[in-house]
Formats: structure tokens, sequence, C-alpha cells
């Protein structure tokens, strides 16, 4: 059975304060596929061509033929960019949305860095113009892309904590954490926020 969101406990939980941010916020282990969210964010290329990490596993669960054909249509994405597709019969959900993030060899510039911040913001942006209310990432970049695990939790944490006490219309990001450093270096950076509060 596919977890569900009254499920996973949010972060308020945990931290105890900055309720309107982590009330929204949760850190979830395992397969994106096996959750039922509003929206699922899948780490596609360029070509939305389907590939390997978790964007395989989305096409796999997904049914190649008919995820790859609603994707066909769009003729690729730009990195930070997103294109929305149907949720393919996958546990419910209603959309899958498909960024491409940014490549890493050697350190990460400002330029990635922004390039991954867009990604989360398109990303939520279309969420929003498509009426959902939660919405589940997994850690755009930091597979085959090679966006260093660090920067990308500490990057992400802020851009979604400013993100939250802005918005009104997302009741819950989850963030998905297919590997253990990813949930602890989460769970450190949202602690370090928790602590400013
Ligand atoms: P990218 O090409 O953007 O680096 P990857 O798929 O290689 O994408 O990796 C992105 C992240 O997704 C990594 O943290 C990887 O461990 C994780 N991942 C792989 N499979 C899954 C899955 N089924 N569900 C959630 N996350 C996954």
């Amino acid at each position: 059975m596919p977890a569900t969101l009254a499920e996973i406990p949010t972060l308020f939980h945990k931290f105890r304060v900055a309720k309107r941010v982590l009330d929204r916020v949760s850190i979830w282990d395992g397969d994106i596929t096996n959750l039922t969210v509003d929206a699922i964010v899948n780490a596609a290329n360029s070509r939305l061509a389907g590939g390997g990490g978790v964007d395989g596993a989305i096409h796999r669960a997904a049914g190649r033929n008919e995820l790859q054909a609603e994707c066909r249509k769009y003729n690729g994405c730009a990195v930070g960019d997103a294109v929305i597709t149907s949720g393919c019969n996958v546990n419910h959900i209603k959309k899958i949305i498909h960024t491409v993030g940014p490549q890493v060899y050697g350190s990460v510039t400002d330029e990635k860095r922004e390039n991954l911040i867009a990604c989360y913001r398109t990303s939520l942006d279309i969420a929003i113009e498509n009426g959902m209310k939660s919405v589940a990432f997994c850690c755009i970049s930091t597979g085959v892309y090679g966006y260093p695990n660090d920067d990308a939790a500490k990057t992400v944490t802020k851009f979604l904590t400013e993100f939250l006490e802005n918005d009104d219309q997302i009741e819950r990001i989850v963030l998905v954490t297919f590997l253990q450093v990813d949930n602890e270096l989460y769970n450190e950076y949202f602690a370090k926020y928790a602590a400013t509060k």
C-alpha cells in the first residue's frame, strides 16, 4: 500500500516551532512511486525520454508508453524548467511534474545553484497553477547529475522555507529521501532553520 500524507508526520511534530512552515514539510524515506500525494516531481532529462534513477522508476510505475507519449508532446524541457503530465494511474496521484536539474562537474557554481532553485520554484508554480495541494520532491540532481548532496539540501531548505513563509496554496511538501545521507542532511538543515525561530 502506498504511504499517505496522514501517515507521514510533519517537521512541526519534531521541532515544535515555526508551525506555518514546518507543519507543511515532511521528510520521508522511501520510493517516490510508493506515495500518494497530489503531485510528484520527477528528476527528468532534457529530452523527457525517461532514463535511470528516479526517472526510470517513475516511468516504470506509470507504464512507459503512456508517460512517454505524454512527454513527447512537450518536445523537451530546459534546465530549471518543468512540465506537467497526468498521474498515469500511479497510486492515485493526480499529476507528475518533470523538471530538469543542472549537471554538476566539480564544484557548484552560482549558476548551477540558481538552476536547482529554479527546478523547485518552477515545479511549485506549475503545481499551484494546476491546483495541486501536496507535492513530493525527489532529491533533484543529486544522483547521476552530480550535484553535491550537502549543497543541495542546504539550498533547497533555504528556498523552501522562504517559499512557504510567503505561500498560502501548498499544504504539504514531502521531501523524499531515497538515501540516508539526504535524510540526515535535510534534518540537519531544517533543525538549523528551527533553531532560528
Ligand atoms: P539526477 O539525474 O537528477 O541526479 P537521479 O535519479 O540519478 O537524478 O537521482 C536523484 C535522486 O533520486 C537521488 O537522491 C536518488 O537516490 C533518488 N532516487 C532514485 N530512485 C528513487 C526513487 N524510486 N524514489 C525516490 N528517489 C529516488
